[in-house]
């Protein structure tokens, strides 16, 4: 589908622009359901500049997904709704843009890596097909040059023997591999940001740190901005920048990367840190948090995590602790550290 917005060149870029790449501010949304209101974002800022890969981290149903969503615009509304909050692409709204300055942004500008790289291909049409319609609607580009250009791509993504394979079908890929055709789909447009959700998740434990290191040397390349969500502490460790840690729809824990590892600010964090496999304790039971996250239809008073909190008191079940800034105990600031947790302190001195 081929639509005048779609073929329109990318928004002039301004090029005295400074700050951060994507900035979300004060993002909240909510899923009207028969059951009630979900509040599954609530209250979250990130940012992320060119050349730096955030991880967004967090269980299952923590709104981790749903705000990359809103970010990408493929939020369903309704249900959904974002009654509050800013998406600032370069500075600016996305949310409070025309629809036509949006669609330039998104998809062009920003790409986005799904999960379920089978899914998200078309079964009946080859892999070069698919790679080169991107060059073909976007670009212009004729059938023929379309092609070379996605051979040039599956290169790039270190598919082996590209040409050979161009013609080949989703299916006859293995998982790896046609995570990497994802890839290179997302990086055919060279955008400036790149959402990578649980890009990794269905692939064997040696295939995704492949696809990781792929991924984070073609940001590097690229000098792209890279959000890299995913449930799993042990596949970011060696590829993000900074971190954020998301319970219930808010950010309870930023960091970057090393400090979150060294000393985690947030018993949340710690118990996920402690529920990493380690080789040196084979054979030991892994640890792991008690208990699941909260019914977001029901989330408990004060700090939602407080049932699980092995360190919870009555402030913690009354009140919603702010993100506060984390320092050192003589007062020095930790620049980009933040814990909601009222007790941050006790929390970092382990
Ligand atoms: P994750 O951190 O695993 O990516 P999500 O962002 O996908 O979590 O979802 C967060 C929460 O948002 C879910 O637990 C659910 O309560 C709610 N949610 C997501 N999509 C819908 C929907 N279509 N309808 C109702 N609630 C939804
Ligand atoms: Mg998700």
């Amino acid at each position: 589908m081929t639509t005048i917005e779609d073929t329109a060149p990318a928004p002039v870029s301004d090029e005295s622009y400074q700050g951060p790449l994507l900035e979300v501010r004060d993002l909240h949304v909510e899923f009207h359901t028969r059951d009630g209101v979900a509040r599954a974002v609530n209250g979250v800022n990130y940012s992320v500049s060119a050349g730096e890969t955030l991880a967004v981290l967090g269980e299952s149903g923590s709104g981790k997904s749903v705000t990359a969503q809103a970010v990408m615009g493929i939020l369903d509304m309704p249900p959904a709704k974002i009654p509050r909050g800013e998406i600032l692409f370069r500075g600016q709204d996305m949310l409070r843009m025309s629809a036509e300055e949006r669609r330039k942004i998104r998809g062009r500008r920003i790409a986005m890596i799904f999960q379920d790289a089978l899914s998200s291909l078309n079964p009946v049409l080859s892999v070069g097909y698919q790679l080169g319609e991107m060059f073909r609607i976007h670009l212009g580009l004729s059938k023929k040059e379309a092609k070379a250009r996605a051979i040039e791509l599956m290169d790039r993504v270190k598919i082996p023997g590209a040409a050979a394979r161009v013609n080949d079908y989703p299916h006859q890929f293995s998982g790896g591999m046609r995570q990497r055709i994802m890839i290179a789909m997302a990086l055919a447009l060279e955008p400036d940001l790149i959402i990578a959700d649980e890009p990794t998740t269905a692939l064997d434990v040696t295939v995704q740190a492949q696809v990781m290191d792929l991924l984070a040397d073609l940001q590097r390349e690229y000098n792209m901005g890279l959000i890299l969500i995913t449930h799993d502490l042990g596949v970011v460790a060696d590829v993000a920048d900074k971190i954020a840690v998301m319970y219930a729809g808010r950010i309870v824990e930023t960091a970057p990367v090393h400090e979150l590892y060294k000393r985690p600010a947030h018993p949340y964090t710690r118990g996920l840190l402690d529920s990493i496999p380690r080789l040196d304790q084979k054979g030991q039971e892994l640890y792991a948090i008690k208990g699941l996250p909260p019914n977001l239809l029901r989330t408990p008073a004060g700090c939602a995590f407080n049932p699980r909190c092995p360190k919870a008191e009555d402030i913690c079940r009354t009140d919603v602790p702010p993100l506060h800034p984390v320092t050192e105990p003589d007062g020095a600031e930790l620049p980009g550290r933040g814990s909601a947790c009222h007790f941050w302190k006790e929390t970092i001195r382990g």
